[in-house]
């Protein structure tokens, strides 16, 4: 293609006449072509000048040319003839859809057949390659036929029979070149038959049986008709023996166009290269306009795109869609409402002006794994430019953009450039941070929340008071959350990848590429949709096989928290939304002392991701009042609603999963929904669940790790050995415990009962279990010395064992009236014996989030990898590494004082 003008390119195709001797005729142009129906063989009786429609369904006589219409039709023979000629075709056949043009072909497939194909075809095509292959015993490879050479590979000159090639693809406008696989499939493959379909182009921009296909189809719903009033299919081919195997399929399937349609289509052809003349012109203008605000833009015409050269090369233009993208779904679904002229549908080619978002509608029946997959973003608007006036177009589009918040008028932009996009692709981290905190703030909710800024979340840990152990032989458990939290930050980065610091694993850091992690493993979770209940084991293989080095592997609690935040992070993946970041987590709780660590973690990765994902939102920021400030009712402190508490609970027991393998759900359930739950096991005849205990008042205990390691497995393993020896003794001791529960659960949501009466009711409770944990055989004489210290007058406190295992940990229930200097003196007797003391409050609030409306200050560290001139932005305080830095003392304070934190 030397010039972006078609309407100056001599066609190559038949001249109606034959040249005379005297003046040697030029072949016609294709408009000309376009426009004269002239059939030497089906001259009309009257002279018609319009092809008249033959509506009938038979024809009198015997041995005529026409007997019954679906073997043959005047109307239908009149448009086919038509479309042969302007398709550099000696054969047509018009059938009734695209999709029954594709079905015509695919017919002449055999089972044990193999097809290559594109793996970026329109939606119909994939859906009907599938059919074949489960039902027709026929082979299909999808590869990407963008790289001629991958295709190579799979070319079997016995067995490949066909091959399916779409150019450009749609919405994408990926160039394949047809040229280049026609020749490398017949050389390799002589018996294959090259399929092409041309619907994005049309006959008049690209002839594929010029350029070595053997079959070429159309949907005719689209160009080739022109006006959106019926659906038609083009079959079109140069060889004898293909157009008497398909004319034969049309025939015996009966899927022939109507001769009504058939009228229409030939009136709608006869102006195919005028109107594409004026839609592809106005297309080239969009794209410009899009390009030079901003967008990322897929329009074969732009400079950039890539394979321009390839379609220069084979088409005649640059056809009439063009997609964008916006950088978020939400903008683009405001953009798509707010115009005017451009109406809202799926399919393309009509004289009208349509817009649409291919993932919500013409490309919905692609699962999302495959959407994102092929890299369809979730936020791309697709346009199929009409023949309206383009000054009316693109002032439309322009307004929707500015309606929307896309763009912005600049100061002292000159006449071409009087928008720029609000948020630019080159932007800094941080005015994009603070451009969409502030499109939040102006919109009153939080819907745009995303990678471009940071989280800031915690998620408390859980103390077994009663029932441990028993819990295992159907004994009810109460457990409760610990103001011992852990806590997560999401920080932007820019550079593609994704990482973790796992500050109280040693200081475990690990960064993956984002694009090198095994995608092709994931299955996504749709929004909306639930996590199965089992794990998709094939994905944790991937992550641990591929993405995890032998150093990672080497340590447990690190790889199994990078399996569960990667588990998370690529099954929320969803429209090829993939962001880059990093989480930082560590916590003001022992990590693997039982005291449900793992929960807490797993419920603040959860709910960094569902943020980052938008996937869950905070209710809207209280609307200020008239002096101008945000009033928050004592309400505040809980103010995330459960259904967002549930979904995390949901994705944090996923994590569970992975971090423990069989879990029962109580420690996740109490990192996020704080307070105090009663559980039982199913499967032993009481009622079993998880029943929150209301009216919990928040109790202080001293939690004291001996730091004795100790195995659970091991020790739930003894208790059911002792139970299969002496089961009298052991149910006897089971039944007292469940006893024991039940009056601390009693006694718990008591509200007539004296502060006093319940701790010295706890005491008693406490004591007794112990007693009963001793006879189980599950204490050691760390946790015996522990009890000792704090049942010894001055304190005379009760201690309990709690958990099933874990570091071997023990609870004391701290009086109200305890002296501070005896409780300091107490905690600094076990220091001394190197136990390690937690003065901690039990039944306290659950999942935390720091509140993204008061602080947009915090929300501001630059990116692991800056920019230049990025670091150096001003005096905001660099979230990621205070919280990196702080004690762990002084971090429950740091993070409180930060600003006000939400809590379910
Ligand atoms: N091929 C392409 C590229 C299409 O876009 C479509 C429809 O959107 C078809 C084939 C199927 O055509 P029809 O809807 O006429 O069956």
């Amino acid at each position: 293609m030397t010039s972006t003008d078609p309407k100056n390119f001599v066609q190559d195709l038949p001249t109606p006449e034959p040249e005379t001797p005297c003046r040697p005729r030029q072949p016609y142009r294709f408009s000309t072509l376009c426009a004269t129906v002239e059939n030497p063989s089906q001259k009309d009786q009257y002279g018609s000048s319009s092809v008249p429609i033959y509506q009938t369904a038979t024809f009198k006589g015997v041995n005529g040319q026409y007997d019954y219409t679906r073997s043959g039709n005047p109307t239908r023979s009149h448009l086919e003839h038509h479309l042969a000629k302007i398709s550099s075709a000696t054969h047509a056949f018009v059938v009734s859809s695209g999709m029954a043009a594709l079905d015509t072909i695919l017919r002449m497939l055999k089972p044990g057949d193999e097809v290559i194909a594109g793996d970026d075809l329109y939606g119909g095509t994939n859906r009907i390659l599938a059919y074949l292959k489960t039902h027709g015993g026929v082979t299909v490879h999808h590869v990407d036929t963008t790289k001629p050479d991958t295709l190579l590979p799979y070319i079997n000159p016995e067995k490949t029979a066909m091959v399916l090639l779409e150019s450009p693809t749609n919405p994408l406008l990926k160039i394949v070149d047809l040229a280049r696989i026609a020749a490398d499939i017949k050389e390799r493959a002589p018996n294959a038959v090259i399929v092409v379909d041309n619907t994005m182009m049309s006959p008049y921009l690209q002839r594929p049986l010029e350029h070595g296909a053997d079959i070429v189809y159309d949907s005719a719903t689209k160009y080739l008709s022109g006006h959106h009033d019926l659906m038609a299919g083009v079959i079109t081919c140069n060889r004898d023996d293909l157009a008497k195997q398909m004319g034969f399929i049309v025939n015996a399937a009966g899927n022939a166009l109507t001769p009504f349609d058939c009228f229409l289509l030939l009136r709608g052809s006869k102006t195919l290269a005028i109107r594409m003349d004026r839609q592809q012109a106005t297309s080239m203008l969009v794209a410009q306009m899009l390009d030079r605000l901003g967008f990322k833009v897929h329009y074969p015409g732009l400079a950039e795109h890539p394979n321009r050269d390839v379609h220069e090369r084979i088409a005649d233009g640059y056809g009439a869609v063009l997609s964008f993208t916006t950088g978020d779904k939400a903008l683009s679904e405001r953009i798509v409402g707010a115009t005017r002229l451009w109406g809202i549908s799926v399919s393309f080619g009509c004289v009208n002006s349509l817009i649409s978002m291919p993932c919500v509608m013409s490309h919905a029946s692609i699962d999302p794994a495959t959407r994102a997959a092929r890299g369809l973003p979730e936020d791309l608007i697709r346009l199929c430019v009409g023949i309206e006036d383009p000054a009316d177009l693109l002032d439309d589009l322009e307004r929707a953009l500015l309606e929307a918040g896309a763009i912005t008028l600049t100061a002292g932009g000159d006449s071409h450039q009087r928008y720029i996009r609000t948020i630019p692709s080159e932007g800094t981290a941080i005015s994009r941070a603070v451009q969409k905190l502030a499109l939040n703030q102006s919109a009153g909710y939080t819907t745009e929340c995303n990678e471009d800024r940071e989280w800031f979340v915690s998620a408390p840990g859980k103390v077994i008071l009663f029932g441990e152990h028993a819990v295992v032989h159907g004994v009810t458990a109460v457990a409760a959350s610990v103001d011992l939290r852990c806590y997560g930050v999401t920080t932007p980065r820019h550079d593609g990848k994704v990482s973790v610091h796992f500050i109280d694993i040693d200081g475990f850091r690990q960064e993956w590429e984002v694009d090198d992690l095994p995608w092709d493993a994931v299955t996504p979770v749709r929004v909306g949709d639930f996590h199965p209940d089992t794990l998709d084991h094939k994905l944790v293989d991937a992550i641990t096989t591929r993405a995890l080095s032998p150093e990672v592997l080497a340590k447990p609690s690190a790889r199994q928290a990078c399996i569960a935040f990667l588990y998370m992070y690529m099954i929320m993946a969803h429209g090829g939304n993939r962001p880059s970041f990093n989480f930082s987590a560590r916590a003001t709780l022992p990590v693997g002392a039982g005291l449900g660590s793992s929960a807490s973690f797993s419920a603040c990765a959860a709910t960094a991701l569902l943020l980052l994902y938008s996937r869950i939102q905070l209710p809207a920021q209280p609307a200020p009042t008239t002096d101008g400030h945000v009033h928050i009712s004592h309400e505040g402190r809980r103010a995330i609603p459960p259904v967002l508490a549930e979904e995390v609970n949901r994705w944090a027991f996923v994590s569970e999963k992975i971090l423990h393998g069989n879990p029962s759900g109580v420690d996740n359930s109490v990192a996020v929904f704080g307070g105090a739950l009663s559980y039982t096991r199913p499967g032993f005849g009481r009622k079993a669940g998880m029943l929150p205990i209301q009216g919990f008042k928040s109790l202080k205990f001293l939690l004291t790790d001996s730091r004795v390691p100790r195995n659970t497995k091991q020790l739930v393993a003894g208790v059911a050995a002792l139970k299969e020896q002496e089961p009298e003794f052991v149910n006897g001791l089971l039944n007292a415990i469940q006893h024991i529960s039940d009056e601390a659960q009693r006694a718990l949501a008591d509200p007539q009962l004296s502060r006093q009466t319940l701790l010295s009711a706890l005491s008693a409770l406490i004591d007794e279990n112990h007693g009963y944990l001793v006879k189980l055989g599950v204490s050691h004489p760390s946790l015996e010395d522990i009890r000792s210290k704090t049942a010894t007058p001055p304190y005379a406190l009760s201690t309990k064992l709690t958990g099933a295992g874990g570091g071997g940990c023990a609870v004391t229930l701290v009086p109200d009236d305890l002296s501070e200097s005896n409780l300091r003196e107490l905690m600094a007797a076990l220091s001394t014996d190197s136990f390690v003391p937690y003065l901690t409050s039990v039944g306290g609030s659950g999942l935390g989030i720091l509140s993204p409306y008061n602080q947009p200050q915090l929300l501001a560290t630059p990116p692991e990898t800056p920019r230049e001139g990025e670091a150096g932005a001003g005096t905001v305080e660099l979230l990621r590494d205070t919280f990196a830095g702080k004690a762990t003392a002084d971090l429950s304070a740091w993070a409180d004082s930060l600003g006000r934190w939400l809590f379910v």
